[in-house]
Formats: structure tokens, sequence, C-alpha cells
């Protein structure tokens, strides 16, 4: 299977792929978030069909598949051994040839033209492994942005480049900071950093509204979102857990001819799909979802409480966002 590099990305580090049919996605393994996964999918084994949709944390990540290294599969080796080991050598001669990925769901997989946000949560963005240097400098960042005041704060956004000017925006004009890439807006990091309770406001609303759906749809996105963060709120009242520096990755379809191929029927929660008719293609009928991402900093806390700054972001986004 070869991997390209991730079509609609929010934000994070280089490293990030998808597969060539862009149902999969791929970034380098850290051993923290493989043990948040695994953990997971072995709590998955053990609940029965009534649960709640919403009710567990993984309705509310994406699906995962393991783990991957570069390397010529065992088909190719059989067929045609000399051509194989060629590519072993090159493969092995590359910088990273020991590097392992995370293979999960490709999340954007099944949108035809994705708007992507991508929100860290929490106040406190260090864990008990960060060196000295680190924990100053994440202090920092937390106390000089949202992070540290609505313990939220925007990571990126790609967004359709709508060419509307919104006319209820105060202050400058946001798209001014967005760099142009194709029909896409994209927002950085700084971009984020830079936002103040006011203006992330403001952002908020250029996201969920400074596209061409119209006010119908967009209520449908918004209001699917609220009820997502509701249930997610919840969801998380029954973990004793730690998520450093996970991130909302929120995402919804702006082309208007899915809309109506799917009848303007969004799916609150995807079920899980216990691999069904493998032989049929399968495609997400999703035009928005919301999850959580980036577990390289979250463990499980048995003992000690629900991860109150967690619990505050998600409150204060909920609050934003119903005023929009
Ligand atoms: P990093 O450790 O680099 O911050 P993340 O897990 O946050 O890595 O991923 C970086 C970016 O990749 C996110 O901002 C998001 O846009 C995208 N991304 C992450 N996970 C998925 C996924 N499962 N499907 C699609 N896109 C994803
Ligand atoms: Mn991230």
């Amino acid at each position: 299977m070869s991997f390209i590099p991730l079509e609609h990305k929010a934000a994070g580090h280089e490293g990030a792929m998808q597969s060539v049919d862009g149902s999969l996605f791929i970034k380098p393994v850290s051993k923290q978030e493989l043990e948040f996964y695994t953990t997971m999918q072995a709590q998955m084994q053990n609940v029965d069909d009534e649960i709640e949709l919403g009710s567990k944390l993984f309705h509310w990540v994406p699906i995962f598949y393991g783990t991957m290294s570069p390397g010529v599969s065992e088909e190719l080796r059989e067929k045609n051994p000399e051509v194989s080991k060629e590519l072993q050598d090159s493969l092995d001669s590359q910088p990273d040839s020991g590097q392992q990925y995370l293979v999960l769901e490709n999340l954007v997989y099944g949108f035809k033209n994705p708007s992507v946000i991508d929100i860290k949560l929490g106040n406190v963005l260090y864990d008990e492994n960060a060196t000295e240097d680190k924990v100053e400098r994440m202090k920092k960042v937390s106390s000089s942005t949202t992070s540290g005041s609505l313990h939220y704060r925007i990571c990126g956004m790609r967004i359709v480049d709508s060419g509307k000017s919104l006319t209820n925006f105060e202050g400058p004009d946001m798209k001014k900071a967005a760099r142009k890439d194709h029909n896409h807006l994209v927002f950085d990091k700084n971009f984020g950093k830079g936002l103040t309770p006011n203006s992330v406001k403001d952002a908020l609303l250029l996201f969920f509204r400074g596209n061409n759906l119209s006010p119908k749809r967009q209520e449908i996105v918004l209001e699917n979102t609220i009820r997502r963060l509701q249930l997610l709120y919840n969801c998380l009242l029954d973990y004793e857990i730690r998520m450093v520096s996970a991130s909302l990755l929120m995402i919804y379809e702006n082309d208007e001819g899915r809309w109506e191929e799917l009848d303007n029927q969004d799916i609150l929660i995807n079920e899980i799909e216990i691999d069904e008719d493998s032989s049929e293609e399968y495609l997400p009928r999703a035009l928005s979802l919301l999850r959580l991402i980036d577990f390289a900093h979250t463990k499980y806390t048995p003992g000690k409480g629900n991860d109150e700054s967690i619990l505050t972001g998600v409150k204060n986004l909920l609050g934003v966002i119903q005023t929009l």
C-alpha cells in the first residue's frame, strides 16, 4: 500500500499521511499514543450492544487499525524475489527506515470539499515527561493564549474560500491572516495563538458561517456540533484520564451535491461498523463530524478523577458555539 501527504490537514507536525484511496490516516508512532489506542481497543471488546451511542470514548476517536512499518509485502516477496530485494534495500537505506506508523481511520474520507478545524483542549499543555525547558515554554503558551483563559485554542483550520466578507465581524479582517491554497484558506498555529477570548469567537464564526452553504445547512452543522459536544462532555465524565494537548477535530462538507445526495441527513455519531461485507465499497455518509485526536500525551489515571482541564474546554467551547 502506498501513502501520500495528508490532503486536508488542519494543524500538526510533518509526517501525517494518508493512503492513496484516502481511507487511512497514518502518523509516526509514539509509545504513549499507541498505548492509548491499544487500551481503548481492549475496552471495546468488553461492551455489550446496548451501550448508548456517544457514551464511550471509542465513539469519539478515529478507528484504530494497528501499526505499520514501511516494507515489502509477503506477496511481492514470493512473486518476485529480485524486485522485492531491491525495494527492501532502497527502503533500508532511507534515513527513517525504522519508523513505525499508527494506522487510523482518515476522518476526512468521504468528504468532497471539507472544512477542517483543530482545537487543542485544556489549559495544561505539558505532562510529567516534559523537560524543565518544555514546562516553562508550555506555561507561557498557555498563559498568553486562549488555552489559559478558555481551556481551548484553535491550532489551525483549513476552510473553503467562500469569497464572502463577513459583515458581522468586528476588528481587522481575519482572512488577511490566511494563506491561500487552491480554493481554501489555511490558518496556522500562530493565527490561533494570537486570538483573544473575543476574537476566537469571530474565528469560530468564520469557520462555521464563512462558507457558501445555505443557512439551513449551516444550522444542521452547528446543531449537530452542539449536540456532539454535550454528549462528549457527558462521556468524559465517566473517565479518569489526562488528555494533555489532545485536540478536537471538526469537519464539515461544503459540497452542495453531497448534501443533496444525502438529502441533508447528517449522522450525529457513526456506528462502529464491525466488518460487514468487506467486498462492498464503504463510503462514510456523515456531512459533519467531531472527534478527539492526538493522544501522544494522554494516559489513564484511575482514582484521580476527571480531566477538569479538558472538561472546562469542552464546556466553554459549547458555550460559544451556541451563540453562533
Ligand atoms: P501532531 O502530533 O502532529 O499534532 P495530530 O494527531 O494532531 O498530530 O495530527 C495532525 C493533523 O492531522 C491534525 O490537525 C488533523 O488535521 C490531521 N489528523 C489527525 N488525525 C487524523 C485522522 N484520523 N484523520 C484525518 N486527519 C487527521
Ligand atoms: Mn496535534
